[in-house]
């Protein structure tokens, strides 16, 4: 793998920042007066809410007993306030795949990443914040055919980032409940398999959430590559990966949870996992890391 280069997107005037991330909807007519609503993004999860039944009381994916409420109780952050004191880093990984995530931290920490293919970009997972540098980056790039989702943690903005890059965002049907705000890019799918161009799929395997998914790329390295978000989750060792309904709190799946879900993946090539967080990483011998893992269980 060739040295990783690391770009610095700072963030941006707001000249030219598109509605969505100023926090204000489409106006639908010329004499219509400026909309009131003050979307808020949840500073522990990082989901941006537009409406307020919402944001009068504590963040719905926070108060889910796989997420948690902060000991000092529910804080919110402004877009204004998340564009001003924070930037997004854009590592390049290989050739066809690069992560962006936050700095400094906000939220879970989660990270993003861009995948360039022939027929098209695909984002998997995304972030809150969306500034003005990032968008020139990806734009560079060819844009997004399209933005898919491992799970309700990485809802954040993704209304924003449809919008600006016209593409729809795949999030499966089983995880419908959990979204806040339904924009007209979201593209809800069902069964157990979504196919997407370029050998690439999105494979629902359930456990951390109903809807809980994964990116099966096979030309990102030459055994295949597995981005998982915290469907799976790799430990700090390497050597293990873990599938728990709430990480955070510490609650486990079933044991039968773990033996179905480990089945699902006896037919699934690949040598590499990239996981939720930084330094996620499991290659070249990532399947039979992952079926050891929860072989331990039973
Ligand atoms: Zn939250
Ligand atoms: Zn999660």
């Amino acid at each position: 793998m060739k040295r990783s280069e690391f770009i610095k997107i700072s963030a941006m005037s707001s000249l030219l920042v598109p509605q969505a991330l100023m926090g204000r909807s489409k106006d639908t007519s010329d004499e219509q007066a400026p909309l009131t609503i003050k979307p808020l993004f949840c500073s522990t999860c990082g989901t941006k809410f537009v409406d307020q039944k919402n944001t009068s009381v504590n963040c719905p994916v926070c108060s889910n007993d796989r997420q948690y409420l902060p000991a000092k109780g529910q804080s919110w952050t402004k877009p204004e306030d998340l564009q001003n004191s924070f930037s997004n880093l854009i590592t390049r990984i290989n050739d066809n795949l690069y992560e962006i995530k936050t700095i400094p931290k906000f939220a879970i920490g989660q990270r993003a990443f861009l995948i360039l293919t022939p027929n098209g970009n695909i984002l998997w997972d995304c972030i809150s914040l969306l500034n003005e540098s990032t968008i020139a980056f990806i734009k560079s790039k060819g844009g997004l055919k399209a933005i898919a989702i491992s799970h309700p943690h990485y809802y954040s903005s993704i209304n924003d980032w449809a919008e600006v890059f016209n593409c729809p965002v795949y999030i499966h049907q089983n995880d419908e409940e959990f979204i806040f705000t339904k924009g007209p890019n979201i593209t809800l799918w069902e069964g157990g398999e979504k196919e997407l161009w370029d050998s690439m799929k999105i494979k629902n395997i359930g456990g951390h959430f109903p809807g809980s998914s994964i990116l099966i790329v096979p030309f990102l390295s030459p055994g295949g590559t597995i981005l998982c978000g915290d469907t799976f989750y790799i430990s700090p060792s390497k050597t293990h990966v873990s599938v728990m309904y709430s990480y955070p709190n510490f609650i486990p799946v079933s044991l039968s949870e773990i033996k179905r879900i480990n089945g699902s993946m006896n037919n699934i090539p690949f040598d590499t996992l990239l996981g939720a967080f930084d330094n996620q990483k499991i290659s070249p011998n990532a399947k039979e890391i992952l079926h050891a893992s929860l072989e331990k269980y039973s």
